[in-house]
């Protein structure tokens, strides 16, 4: 069983929950589907604390969320969102089941595809703090670079306002598709998609690089786990 803490944002909570059904129907036929828990928070209290800093208290959400899917049954938890892994410890240790992290499932398949230096995109948290660009560099040697202020901005800006609001505006696609472009010429051999709502905005064709999609390689990385077992 698949415990999922979702709900930031719901739309890409829903992305996860089609893509881990998609994935069980594919492997067991057509009316097989994924076990799972879905515990969904309503994204405007976490969105409020993560902009006023208050992570303790999201930390304290996060916990209760893992432990309510583990006695509810979950066998493995997933975080569905890149940014508050910036608590993926602390949940980790509370509770008695693994959780996998989005991060280590996203280095794994930039491994395989032998790429090293890959440009990051997602919320200011995400590029701007350690917790996710330094498990990448320490945990699996990628060197990860990110855009600059304004870019960064913009992307955040475009998060929060738009995507978590199910809105994918043509002017915005342009904007990251200029903003990736920027990232190639620094050097980036790839970009990680960062934030589990962004594929709903890019697609491959807006990158002359290959893009790595955090959400789909996160619940196909559960599956897997979920059919080793
Ligand atoms: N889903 C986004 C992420 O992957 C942003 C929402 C959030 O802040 O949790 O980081």
């Amino acid at each position: 069983m698949i415990g999922l803490i979702g709900g930031m944002s719901w739309e890409s909570s829903a992305e996860y929950y089609r893509i881990l059904n998609q994935g069980i129907r594919e492997r067991h036929g057509q009316t097989a589907s994924a076990r799972c828990l879905l515990w969904s928070f309503d994204f405007a209290e976490i969105e409020e604390l993560q902009h006023r800093g208050d992570w303790v208290s999201l930390e304290a959400l996060m916990i209760d969320a893992a432990r309510r899917l583990e006695a509810g049954g979950a066998e493995v938890l997933l975080i569905c969102t890149n940014t508050m892994h910036k608590m993926a410890d602390a949940v980790q240790s509370a509770v008695g089941v693994p959780l996998l992290h989005i991060a280590d499932a996203t280095a794994e398949a930039v491994k395989t595809a032998n790429i090293t230096r890959v440009g990051l995109l997602g919320t200011a948290f995400t590029m701007e703090q350690d917790f996710y660009k330094g498990r990448l560099a320490r945990h699996h040697g990628l060197d990860v670079i990110i855009p600059d202020a304004a870019d960064r901005s913009t992307i955040h800006r475009i998060i929060y306002e738009e995507l978590v609001a199910g809105q994918a505006l043509p002017a915005s696609r342009d904007a990251y598709r200029a903003i990736i472009a920027r990232l190639v010429d620094d050097g980036a051999e790839a970009i990680i998609l960062g934030c589990t709502e962004i594929m709903l905005l890019v697609r491959p064709e807006d990158s002359a690089v290959p893009l790595f999609d955090t959400t789909a390689l996160h619940a196909n990385a559960a599956i897997s786990m979920a059919l080793a077992d």
